[in-house]
């Protein structure tokens, strides 16, 4: 069935009687081709072009909850293409190119809104890197603007420019960069995945592999061993709990990351803004909600729920940026499992173990990366060769020295 407006209002006419379910309900057959570990954004994405860009066939993607309810369905929704290193930026902006195009690709409503992200710098130095970074974008072929303290006030004139401490002195302006509805992500991959065939199934839970002289035979699950040709791990926050059924250790933690969603307003905020003297961003939905986070809590966790301290952290960091959301009601909060990488960047890698890949350690910046990641994971799945965007996210860099440490933190996962 295809959408369209056309569509929507025959439905309307008729009763709304000829929907259909949006993804077939499979149950699991006793071998594939490709086994999908991880029906998040990435995992559906990678079997999305598996068989539509590269004609695989015989493709599950496993699911141990339900579709949408992972980090897919609990971020920010930020999508951007500003990051500065070579072995980065090129994959971002790869990724930013296909969100452009997602919708008419998914034939899917996934509100797509490239409504600019403005970067805030309080001093000259943070200006001077700005400018670095922004250049370093332009020449990957992305699109970077430096604001001065004018040019942000004249799109966001309710911000706290005369702060004693951290005045506003600019801003660097990525106009590509926006929001997504994350979930519709999910399930517009889901849809699309599912018109080219692939088996979604959702509540199994991969609860080991079955390995034999180094090459991966399958896995097994709640629902019974499913046999597979090539497997394919991408189950974020999990990463760690899960590569361990194979023996693996990934350089990697996993921490929370909370959410916030203020009560409806006006429209107020234009489009993505960060702190640079603190750690805030926000946005606000089509519904009226500020969508804002902070920074992740500090200590290792895998429940989807965080702490109190880091409420009043970020809360502390907007109203230092916002005065007037100190009268802003709170409405909700939420928390989702971050796969902290010890450099902060990513890994779509072949592992040690023939036949078993690896796609993780997306920290909290893995959504924006969903196209191109799930591109990346199906072309590295069908070729057996690294896509020419993401050679750099290796598993063996740390070994090899060649890490991808954007902000410079060091081994540190939860300052990344
Ligand atoms: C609060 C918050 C804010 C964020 N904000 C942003 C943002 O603004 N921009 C941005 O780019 N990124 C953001 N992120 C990060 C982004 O959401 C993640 O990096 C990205 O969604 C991870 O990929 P995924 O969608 O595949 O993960 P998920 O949706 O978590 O998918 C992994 C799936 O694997 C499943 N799974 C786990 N173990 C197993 C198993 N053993 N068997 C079968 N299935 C299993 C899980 O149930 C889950 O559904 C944010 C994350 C959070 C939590």
């Amino acid at each position: 069935m295809r959408y369209s407006g056309f569509r929507v209002i025959k439905e309307a006419l008729t009763g709304h009687k000829g929907w259909r379910p949006t993804w077939r309900d499979a149950a699991p057959q006793p071998d594939y081709d490709f086994v999908i570990i991880g029906g998040g954004g990435h995992g559906l994405a990678t079997a999305y072009y598996l068989a539509k860009q590269f004609g695989q066939k015989q493709i599950a993607v496993l699911e141990k909850g339900w579709i949408g309810g992972g980090n897919v369905g609990r971020n920010t929704t930020i999508v951007r293409s500003n990051y500065m290193l070579d072995g980065n930026e090129p994959f971002y902006e790869f990724s930013l190119k296909l969100w452009e195009g997602l919708e008419q690709e998914l034939n899917y409503n996934a509100m797509v809104s490239q409504r600019g992200i403005l970067n805030l710098y309080h001093t000259d130095g943070q200006r001077d890197a700005f400018r670095r970074r922004g250049n370093a974008m332009i020449l990957n072929g992305s699109d970077a603007e430096l604001l001065d303290a004018e040019g942000v006030r004249a799109m966001y004139p309710f911000l706290n420019f005369e702060n004693a401490r951290f005045p506003i002195r600019g801003g660097l302006l990525h106009r590509r960069g926006g929001t997504v509805r994350h979930d519709a992500v999910a399930w517009g991959y889901a849809r699309g995945a599912d018109q080219h065939g692939v088996d979604i199934i959702q509540n199994c839970e991969v609860t080991g592999f079955r390995i034999e002289n180094g090459k991966v035979l399958g896995v097994e699950t709640s629902r019974g061993y499913i046999g597979a040709k090539k497997v394919a791990a991408s189950v974020a926050g999990s990463s760690s709990r899960l590569m361990a059924l194979a023996g693996m250790r990934l350089p990697m933690e996993s921490h929370v990351l909370q959410a916030f969603v203020s009560e409806g307003l006006k429209p107020t905020i234009p489009g993505v803004i960060t702190y640079g003297a603190g750690h805030f961003y926000c946005s606000q939905s089509d519904k009226g909600g500020l969508v804002f986070g902070g920074d992740i809590d500090g200590y290792n966790s895998y429940a989807q729920r965080g702490n109190l301290p880091v409420v009043e952290d970020v809360v502390e960091s907007g109203v230092s940026l916002i005065p007037a959301l100190g009268r802003v009601r709170l409405l909700r909060s939420w928390g989702g499992i971050m796969d902290m990488s010890m450099d902060g960047s990513p890994f779509i890698d072949k592992t040690h173990i023939e036949g078993l890949y690896f796609n993780g350690g997306w920290c909290y910046g893995g959504f924006k990366a969903t196209p191109a990641a799930g591109w990346c994971l199906a072309h590295l799945l069908s070729t057996d060769r690294s896509h020419e965007t993401a050679q750099a996210y290796r598993l063996d860099r740390f070994q090899t020295g060649h890490m991808i440490d954007e902000k410079g933190q060091g081994a540190q996962p939860n300052l990344h």
